[in-house]
């Protein structure tokens, strides 16, 4: 049997506040325990929350960049629950009448634009965090994320793959990443995801009975636990089972989801409108303003890449996904307008020795300047493109200027006919074996010989003209 996946995700994002959204306590990643808190975010009575403005700015924000329709009203809930992370036994979040409803995310799959609808997008409170490791005979807990600003977004169950799932996931990160309303780092926890999965017969109608599948800590752990939530469902179904209604955990280690008890089900939150707070009501210029401030959205640097610089589609889906390297590449076109070869050092060179040294690009001192004066130095001959791939690890460990580097440490490029020739003639007698290849008509023989030359000169010697000499000397 055919069957249809059928996928809707539930993303939490931390917003990237300076503070806590309903008191002035600051949010910081990996402070000391229990130091960023204050009476109102440890849910001591008596206090009052008085909502966070910017939080507001970043959800309008949000909204907007994920098409959706941003609500002039909206009301804050109680969510009641009991859960030792939470001192307040409720969470302050948005039930019937959320911040904004009716958007959507597209993106690229095989060439085919997918368009996954978003349900609705609202405000809520993140809870504190309980610690068990390392703690004998119990847990210990720590509210300093009591409070954070978090925006959920739920899709509809427009997803119909794992894969889907995943590239939904990483424009919804590039979306949130572009409009600066948070940093999305994943394994911080500031970006959360649980998933809806049922299948159904391929043209059937009705829904099948769906999983809630939690725990899913990156983007291939998404991808490969609804791969594994979707094959097993199939094998239930044909072996004449039933899917039963629950949450599922999935364990990273054993590559698998396991059903389990959560602390929301079964439960009745009762929700309520926050007492305690008024209806959120927004200036509908306020909220024009917040549009037309939009920087940039991951979509439309694609469009404008492909268009302004000729790139291939690839190249600006893989320059646009992370922001800090499309940013480099329109910093480094605007001094070298070689675009395509700026776009390959990029996905390339650049983003494997930032990834060997586990560098953000950000947090490295590579400059534009320095790339674009490296591409010069290729250009007119000072250095090879091999030697250029040291050049460029030097850059970004110390920041130095390529030109500098290449001085340093005697990189220039040996372009003398009268100093690699005699290499060459040594390098044939030393080798007869390959030589006789290549005059056997074995062309890739050339290939080896060039490589001697190359390793004797410490990649030193220019290729095309050792190439030139062999050909000439061994024609
Ligand atoms: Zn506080």
């Amino acid at each position: 049997m055919d069957y249809e996946t059928i996928i809707g995700l539930e993303v939490h994002v931390e917003l990237a506040t300076a503070s806590k959204v309903f008191c002035s306590c600051p949010v910081e990643f990996g402070a000391e325990p229990n130091t960023r808190v204050c009476p109102v975010c440890l849910g001591l009575p008596g206090t009052l929350p008085v909502l966070n403005k910017r939080a507001v700015e970043f959800a309008v924000r949000a909204a907007l960049a994920l098409n959706c329709e941003v609500h002039p009203t909206s009301q804050f809930a109680r969510k009641n629950y009991f859960y030792p992370d939470m001192p307040k036994n409720y969470q302050i979040s948005q039930y019937d009448r959320p911040l904004a409803t009716g958007g959507y995310v597209e993106f690229e799959v095989d060439g085919r634009t997918v368009r996954v609808g978003i349900r609705r997008v609202h405000m809520e409170e993140d809870t504190g965090k309980l610690l068990h490791e390392g703690v004998e005979g119990g847990s210990l807990v720590d509210f300093n994320r009591a409070g954070v600003p978090l925006l959920e977004i739920v899709s509809e169950p427009d997803i119909r793959s794992p894969e889907e799932a995943r590239l939904y996931l990483q424009e919804l990160r590039a979306i949130l990443l572009y409009t600066g309303v948070s940093d999305v780092r994943m394994e911080e926890g500031s970006l959360r995801c649980d998933a809806n999965v049922s299948i159904r017969p391929r043209g059937s109608r009705e829904w099948g009975t769906l999983t809630e599948v939690k725990n899913m800590n990156s983007f291939r752990s998404v991808e490969r636990a609804l791969a594994y939530e979707v094959q097993r469902q199939r094998e239930v179904l044909e072996s004449g089972g039933r899917v039963v209604r629950e949450t599922r955990h999935w364990d990273e280690g054993r590559g698998v989801t396991f059903s389990s008890r959560s602390k929301e089900e079964a439960h009745d939150y009762r929700y309520f409108p926050e007492p305690d707070l008024l209806p959120l009501v927004l200036d509908p210029a306020w909220v024009r303003e917040i549009g037309e401030k939009m920087p940039e959205l991951p979509a439309q640097r694609r469009r404008r890449l492909v268009e302004e610089y000729g790139l291939p589609a690839y190249d600006a889906g893989v320059l646009t996904a992370s922001k800090s390297l499309g940013d480099l590449f329109d910093r480094t076109v605007k001094l070298y307008d070689d675009a395509k070869a700026v776009s390959n050092w990029l996905m390339g060179e650049v983003s494997r020795v930032l990834r060997e040294r586990d560098l953000d690009i950000e947090r490295s001192p590579l400059t534009p300047e320095n790339l674009a004066a490296m591409l010069r130095l290729i250009d007119d001959g000072t250095i090879s493109g091999k030697i250029a791939k040291s050049v460029l690890e030097e850059m970004v460990d110390t920041g130095k200027e390529p030109r500098a580097i290449v001085e340093e440490k005697g990189l220039v490029q040996i372009s003398d006919e009268g100093q690699l020739l005699p290499l060459v003639r040594r390098i044939i007698e030393e080798n007869p074996g390959p030589v006789a290849d290549y005059r056997g008509g074995k062309k890739k023989a050339l290939g080896f010989l060039v490589g001697q030359v190359m390793k004797e000169t410490k990649g030193k010697a220019n290729p095309q003209l050792v190439n030139e000499l062999f050909r000439r000397e061994l024609g």
